[in-house]
């Protein structure tokens, strides 16, 4: 098993073009030995060939011809007998020298005994053949006194014979063998060179199939995978599934990293948005909502009421005597009276009120659905608050309000208008009031 994954492991971390290189390699591995193993068979199979065309062959030919001159022997011996003519014999004795010269020529072979013991044999033969052919020849061809020589003659010739045909058949029995060493052994190497091509041929189909599956699936994988991340929506939660540690894997690790550093930025882009926005709607001294926010809440508020009759009401706030704070204590602790007086207004009205400054020392109120009545007691409840609150440097201050609700008829600036018309009355009629619109 952890073989299996270290070859998994190994397999993983090659590059396309080396798994690609695996099934010649493998070929190669397989077949190389084999090479080696055949060349020195053939070799072998040189040296017999050799063997049996230099030495075995010759040396078989040289056996048939003993044989053959025995018989000439023979036949000359035969004839001097018949002849009675004992010169005769020496024309035997040439084959028979022959034989000898022959014979010798086995000594440097393997058959150097069995050619030893035939000379022997071939002296004794043709020493008694000799003497008793000269008997016979003197006695007169009278056979029953030399019954015994001639059994001794027959005795030795087939000793004789029998040797000669021994070297014959034993040089036969190794040409058989040489022949069948060479037959087997081209054999083996013909049917073992198919198998192993055959196993080479499965195994390498085998291993092309297997990375051929394998990277068409990484790359399907890697397809699909772009092609989500790229369509639609950016999921920047996705990454590319990592498939290997090839060239494939590298392309994907890339991009995923690419995908971190996009995700990254979007994050911050939408950080940034998100800052920008609360920018966008945020006063940049007293953090409560600017304007622009301002009108947007009032312009939604005016809808509701035109589609469900939501009364929605307006307070204007204006500091009373501003001027004096900046002329006595300085414009710094000016904002810092502004920023206690948001602070104050904030904390003093419910989570639904929008509390937003409307510029300079002036502060707006949009309450949903609050009506006149309502926005009257909170703006008394806040005149209070500021009057009873002391402020860090300026000490005690007073504001005046302005409520106006909402009608059907009304869009944003008419609304305010009235939020500022009533404001206006406010002040003139001595600061530190609530005057709604209606009254
Ligand atoms: P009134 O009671 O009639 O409203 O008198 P007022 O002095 O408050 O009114 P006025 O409009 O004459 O003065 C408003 C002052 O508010 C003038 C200006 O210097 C000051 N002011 C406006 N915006 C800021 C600001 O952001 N910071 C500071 N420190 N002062 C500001
Ligand atoms: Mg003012
Ligand atoms: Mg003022």
């Amino acid at each position: 098993m952890r073989k299996i994954k270290k070859l998994l492991y190994i397999y993983r971390s090659l590059s396309l073009l080396k798994k690609f290189l695996l099934a010649p390699a493998l070929g190669l591995l397989l077949v190389l030995p084999f090479y080696i193993f055949a060349f020195f068979s053939m070799n072998n199979i040189n040296n017999s060939v050799k063997e049996f065309n230099k030495e075995l062959n010759p040396l078989q030919e040289t056996a048939y011809k003993n044989i053959f001159l025995l018989e000439k022997a023979v036949n000359d011996i035969n004839s001097a007998i018949a002849a009675k003519e004992i010169e005769w014999i020496d024309s035997a004795e040439i084959h028979i020298e022959e034989i000898r010269e022959n014979l010798h020529k086995f000594f440097q072979s393997s058959y150097q005994k069995d050619a030893q013991e035939a000379i022997k044999a071939l002296d004794a033969y043709y020493k008694v053949a000799r003497d008793v052919s000269q008997k016979i020849i003197e006695t007169d061809n009278n056979y029953r006194n030399i019954e015994s020589d001639t059994k001794k003659v027959i005795e030795n010739y087939k000793a004789l014979d029998t040797s000669l045909k021994n070297i014959k058949l034993k040089i036969k029995q190794d040409i058989a063998t040489s022949v069948n060493f060479i037959y087997e052994s081209t054999t083996f190497l013909l049917l073992n060179g198919n198998l192993i091509f055959l196993v080479w041929f499965i195994l390498s189909t085998l291993i092309i199939v297997i990375v051929y599956r394998d990277i068409k699936y990484k790359i399907n994988t890697i397809v699909k995978d772009s092609k989500e991340i790229a369509s639609g929506d950016v999921d920047f939660e996705k990454r590319l599934c990592i498939v290997s540690y090839d060239e494939l894997g590298q392309i994907i690790k890339s991009i995923n990293v690419f995908i971190n550093k996009l995700h990254k930025s979007h994050e911050e882009l939408s950080e940034a948005k998100k800052e920008l926005e609360r920018l966008y709607i945020t006063d940049q001294l007293t953090g409560v909502y600017n304007r622009v926010k301002i009108d947007e809440i009032i312009d939604i508020e005016l809808k509701k009421q035109k589609r469900y009759g939501y009364v929605c009401s307006v307070i204007m706030i204006d500091i009373d005597l501003f001027k004096l704070v900046n002329d006595t204590y300085g414009h710094l602790a000016g904002d810092l009276t502004l920023k206690e007086f948001s602070a104050l207004l904030k904390s003093n009205v419910r989570d639904t009120d929008n509390v937003g400054r409307w510029g300079g020392e002036e502060f707006i109120i949009v309450s949903p659905q609050t009506d006149q009545d309502g926005a009257l007691s909170l703006a008394n409840h806040l005149r209070s608050k500021i009057e009873e609150f002391t402020f860090t440097t300026v000490g005690k201050k007073t504001a005046s309000f302005g409520v106006a609700s909402c009608s059907e008829d009304d869009d944003i600036q008419s609304l305010i208008d009235n939020a500022d018309k009533a404001l206006y009355r406010a002040k003139n009629s001595g600061r530190n009031k609530v005057v709604t619109h209606n009254a």
